[in-house]
């Protein structure tokens, strides 16, 4: 028999054992960064609420919320990014209710239950609600920190019956919007096949890229100066692939984009590209310089730089005879990077070119400090010119501005004498667009727009 003491003593083992049981459990139902209940812990409840809302009728939303690349870059501060995910946790929960918040099996994704959805509008709403509270700044003194998140949602009954199915198809929701830049967050049948036609389209650019890059090829567009005279062209890639025709390089470079083979079509244009400038030089006299679209994969590859300009020396050609081209969120990926990269193009001569300017972001302070040369103005500028004496106004405003900083300006997508007219005449350096021509095969460039300014 024990004495009272043992007693006391194995009462306290006893309780110490549970306490590190329940803490043991609390760990293995609750993420250890955000504290938020596990994905088991959402399937369970998910699959409850289903089996009631199958009598009641209550629709049922399902979503998943990815922090975007802004919120990896500042991953590495271990410390400063368990307090962004609690904040962003808190944000979330304040919107759709505190029990409905879960943690996905990765550190940067959440998993959300909406309840008592009236449509497919209301869901969309709850997730654009969504979006704009997780971009707020943060609260001091972190306010220079600032990300924002891609979010897939699908609907019970409408996209499953299961669990399972709403997971799929919230999850081809977020990856379609994604790849497609789109601020859409609700799976939709149009969704659903364009998924199923991106996988076939992955399957045949891979067999493409197998054989050899078989049926691409380059087209070129001219780029006037304001006597419309050809100075340069941009390379635009075409795919006539054997199972589809032609795929438009919006449908294969997102794609490309996403699993990582735009590093190879990059690499292939560059050479194709610097080789029919140079080709060109030789049969026509004639030295203008070829513009090529980076995508922000290739950008951050470490040998870019050096490969760029093994290709120059290659072809025994200069900088000046290479423009490259980049979008306002291929810096926004990794401005530190981009800016270095910039600076060493430049230092080879190459012109850096901003790409559909005016569709991002980005403060005008920042672009000021930027290492480019030129400013291209996005087409959806140039369309709505002369929609009123306002959008007039932004164009000649974005001229100005990019004088004073010390760029020069291209307008592309230039469709009308009006535009062109008025373009020259508040001071645009550069024109592209179909008054000009339409990109051509090189055959047709070289017939139009060289042999022709040779004869002049
Ligand atoms: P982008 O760089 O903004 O290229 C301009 C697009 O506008 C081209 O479409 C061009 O054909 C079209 N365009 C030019 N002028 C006019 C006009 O006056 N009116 C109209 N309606 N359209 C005009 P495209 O060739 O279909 O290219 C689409 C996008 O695909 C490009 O947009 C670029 O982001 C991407 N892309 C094309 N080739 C390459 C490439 O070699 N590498 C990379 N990374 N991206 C590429
Ligand atoms: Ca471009």
């Amino acid at each position: 028999m024990s004495g009272p003491n043992e007693t006391e003593s194995l009462k306290a083992e006893y309780s110490i054992l549970k306490e590190r049981l329940n803490q043991l459990e609390d760990l293995l139902i609750h993420d250890p960064h955000t504290g938020l209940p596990v994905r088991r812990i959402m399937e369970k409840r998910m699959r409850e609420l289903l089996e009631t809302a199958g009598k009641s009728g209550e629709k049922i939303g399902f979503g998943i919320l990815r922090l975007d690349r802004r919120y990896a870059r500042i991953r590495h501060t271990r410390d400063k990014m368990k307090v962004f995910l609690y904040m962003t946790a808190v944000r979330v929960k304040n919107i759709i209710g505190e029990e409905n918040l879960y943690q996905s099996d990765r550190i940067d994704e959440f998993l959300m239950i909406i309840r008592q959805v009236e449509s497919r509008e209301h869901l969309q709403n709850v997730a654009e609600e969504i979006s704009a509270t997780i971009q707020q700044p943060h609260e001091p003194p972190a306010t220079d920190v600032s990300f924002g998140c891609h979010i897939g949602m699908s609907m019970f009954p409408d996209h499953g019956a299961t669990t399972t199915e709403l997971i799929i198809n919230a999850e081809i929701a977020l990856g379609v919007y994604e790849t497609r830049k789109e601020q859409g967050a609700v799976y939709t049948a149009e969704i659903g096949s364009q998924y199923h036609e991106n996988l076939n389209i992955e399957a045949e650019l891979y067999e493409a890229i197998r054989k050899g890059l078989d049926g691409f090829h380059a087209v070129y567009q001219p780029i006037v100066d304001k006597n419309l005279n050809t100075v340069a062209c941009e390379a635009l890639m075409r795919w006539d692939s054997s199972r589809f025709g032609s795929v438009p390089p919006s449908r294969f470079i997102p794609i490309a984009e996403d699993n990582g083979k735009i590093i190879i079509l990059g690499r292939w244009m560059l050479y194709n590209a610097l080789r029919q400038i140079k080709k060109w030089k030789d049969t026509t006299g004639q030295d203008i310089s070829v513009s090529v679209n980076m995508s922000p994969r290739e950008l951050l590859t470490h040998d870019f730089v050096s490969n760029v300009n093994e290709a120059l020396t290659s072809l025994k050609l200069k900088g000046k005879s290479l423009f490259l081209e980049v979008t306002e969120s291929t810096l926004m990926d990794d401005p530190d990077i981009s800016i270095e990269k910039f600076k060493a193009f430049q230092e080879l001569g190459i012109d850096i070119l901003l790409d559909d300017f005016g569709t991002g972001y980005s403060s005008l302070e920042y672009l000021s400090r930027l290492p480019i040369d030129t400013l291209k103005i996005a087409k959806p500028f140039v369309d709505k010119m002369h929609d009123s004496s306002k959008s007039l106004e932004i164009i000649r405003t974005i001229i100005a501005m990019s004088k004073n900083f010390g760029y020069k300006t291209l307008a592309e997508g230039v469709e009308t004498q009006r535009q062109l007219d008025d373009l020259l005449e508040l001071g645009c350096e550069y024109i592209q667009g179909f008054i000009v021509s339409p990109p051509v095969d090189s055959i047709e460039f070289e017939l139009q727009f060289l042999q022709k300014n040779r004869a002049t």
